[in-house]
């Protein structure tokens, strides 16, 4: 399972895989599309929980963050 909480780090792009390496991963793994795999990430200072909705997001925001405000929202679904 992920953590909660994934850290960042530089976007680099993919010179060693080879295709024969990707395809057998592709048998291993599925590929998903952003519309298939919604995320939503708080983006209250520090947080930077992934939720699979807006509404769980936002029970996460009032239990956790004690607000019902919907700004500080990271996704690319809506
Ligand atoms: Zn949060």
């Amino acid at each position: 399972m992920l953590p909660s909480v994934l850290p960042a780090r530089p976007a680099l792009s993919d010179t060693t895989t080879t295709r024969k390496q990707l395809e057998t991963s592709q048998s291993l793994a599925k590929v998903t599309t952003p519309q298939e795999t919604a995320i939503f990430l708080c983006a209250v200072q520090d947080c930077h929980k992934l939720f699979p909705s807006r509404d769980r997001l936002m029970q996460h925001r009032k239990k956790e963050h004690g607000s019902d405000e919907d700004s500080n929202i990271i996704t690319w679904n809506e």
